[in-house]
């Protein structure tokens, strides 16, 4: 018997009514591990509808107490990391202590909501004119959503309802259906940390939920995450309903390595970075960019047996690199992106695809591989693979170098492994990407910066966590106030200039 996962809605597991449903597989084995109902306009109206009720009291709630229930929730998630991490890696594929980061990153960002009280704080000018105070408040927007994607499952959820939830608002989870079981249990944990009903929910779906979130008249505020396509249909859609949306999108990540870098560092930089998770990372390095031959032949003397001896494992071997990927069908489209680089002239030095798990032969899996000679023109250099495929672009200059991840669509992240810091601070300065790395190969900034791409990496103004979180979850609204007792002038027809 397939186990049926339920919504959360209204403080309360509930069943699917659409009678849709989604497959959610263990990549691990390849068997099918439970079935994600999929819902209907009608339920996630119903879901906004109770998170809408529930919104008023939560916003008057005071804000320390709304902090408080958040640090609550990060003594339940130590409390069951083990049983989390485990389920994450089920669902998902990556391996358990990979699990363990995509949860710590999350929490992190709600240890920064904890303090989100301190950024609630409005301004205040006193004597802006004669008897006149000036001061501006930030109310939160009341019901909000966030779509997220399958490959961080407990992070980019937290990322999303963590600041929202103690701004003030109630929150709408739209996980992907590929990832479900953990959004569910981190909201699970966050009514016994004493959340009140119907503040977190937990929906699932495909199009017609996120659909329903884009139209829905209640809803103020979408957060997505995912691929570009769909990055840039919910930002158009969203933004033509009237609502606030910020949408991360997917990314061709650049290292380039000067003549001078540390090779040795910069091959454990690239390997762990280009093939941790599987690739299946938004900020994984996928281009390496060697500048000049000798660099270039060097590196892939080293690149060729780390590849080469990656080790592969189901996502429960402790000693494994990576486990598989995430569905048998997103196998298939990364493999045939390796054929097409193959068919497009790149020379594939190390060829993974045939790679067998023994034990698991239904299991998601192929090996590392690596392309050298790409080119710019070719599809696989400007389309995103997903996948633990590393391609070296070679470069004759630095200003060459620089210029691919300046012409690429994408912009999300970018790394240079240097030992001159005149280029580094140039590089940082003109690099056309919104995350940067200096000899660090996933530069994803901690909770209290901010984190987005640019380009067709981000659509929006505003990036996730960080100050820019509580801007985007909230409304400000200024008061100018005067009493009774100050300046009485009659009736002015001019515009006030405050003299
Ligand atoms: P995806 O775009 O397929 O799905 C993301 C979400 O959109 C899911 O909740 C899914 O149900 C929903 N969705 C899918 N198709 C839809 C449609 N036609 N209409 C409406 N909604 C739809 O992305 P994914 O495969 O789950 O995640 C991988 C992608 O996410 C990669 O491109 C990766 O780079 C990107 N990503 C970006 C960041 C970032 O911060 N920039 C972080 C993580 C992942």
């Amino acid at each position: 018997m397939t186990t049926e996962l339920q919504h959360l809605i209204g403080g309360k597991l509930v069943s699917g009514t659409s009678g849709r449903f989604a497959d959610v597989y263990s990549p691990m084995t390849g068997e099918v591990r439970a079935r994600v109902p999929l819902a209907s306009v009608e339920e996630m109206r119903a879901a906004v509808e109770n998170a809408k009720e529930a919104q008023r009291g939560w916003a008057a709630t005071n804000p320390q107490r709304r902090a408080r229930v958040l640090m609550r929730f990060l003594d339940l998630v130590q409390r069951d990391y083990d049983e989390l991490a485990l389920l994450l890696s089920l669902e998902h594929g990556k391996t358990i202590v990979d699990a363990k980061g995509d949860i710590q990153r999350g929490l992190e960002v709600v240890e920064f909501a904890c303090g989100i009280p301190h950024l609630l704080k409005g301004e205040f000018t006193d004597g802006a004119g004669p008897g006149i105070d000036i001061y501006s408040m930030r109310q939160p927007l009341g019901v909000v959503a966030g779509i997220t994607p399958f490959n961080f499952p407990a992070m980019i959820p937290m990322w999303k309802f963590a600041p929202a939830i103690a701004c003030g608002n109630a929150f709408i989870l739209k996980p992907s259906e590929r990832t479900p079981g953990v959004p569910v249990k981190l909201a699970e944990l966050m009514l016994e940390a004493g959340l009140p009903a119907g503040i977190l929910n937990v929906v699932h779906g495909d199009k017609v939920a996120v659909d329903a979130i884009l139209d829905d008249r209640d809803i103020k505020a979408v957060g997505f995450v995912g691929s570009t396509p769909i990055a840039e249909y919910i930002y158009n859609r969203g933004c033509a309903n009237g609502k606030r949306v910020q949408c991360f999108g997917g990314a061709k990540n650049h290292a380039l390595v000067m003549p001078d870098a540390d090779l040795d560092q910069a091959t454990d930089a690239l390997i762990g970075a280009g093939f941790g998770a599987a690739g299946e990372r938004c900020m994984a390095i996928s281009v390496v960019v060697p500048v000049g031959r000798k660099t270039a032949d060097a590196l892939m003397d080293r690149l060729i047996p780390r590849v080469e001896s990656l080790k592969v494992g189901p996502s429960t071997d402790s000693s494994a690199d990576f486990g598989p990927l995430v569905t048998a069908e997103h196998l298939e489209r990364v493999k045939s992106y390796v054929d097409l680089g193959v068919k497009e002239g790149a020379r594939l030095a190390v060829d993974g695809r045939n790679f067998k798990m023994q034990g698991y032969e239904n299991g998601f899996y192929m090996g590392g591989c690596l392309f050298d000679e790409v080119k710019p023109d070719m599809r696989i250099y400007k389309e995103e693979i997903f996948g633990p495929v590393l391609s070296v672009v070679r470069a004759d200059s630095y200003e060459e170098a620089l210029s691919l991840p300046n012409d690429h669509e994408y912009g999300n992240g970018v790394a240079i492994f240097t030992r001159d810091g005149d280029a580094a601070r140039d590089f940082a300065s003109r690099v056309d990407v919104g995350m940067v790395g200096i000899n660090v190969p996933i530069p994803v900034p901690l909770a209290y910066y901010t984190f987005g791409g640019w380009k067709r990496s981000g659509f929006g103004d505003l990036n996730q966590h960080g100050p820019d979180a509580v801007r985007f979850y909230t409304k400000t609204k200024t008061v100018t106030s005067r009493w009774p007792s100050g300046v009485k002038e009659g009736a002015s027809f001019v515009i006030p200039t405050m003299e």
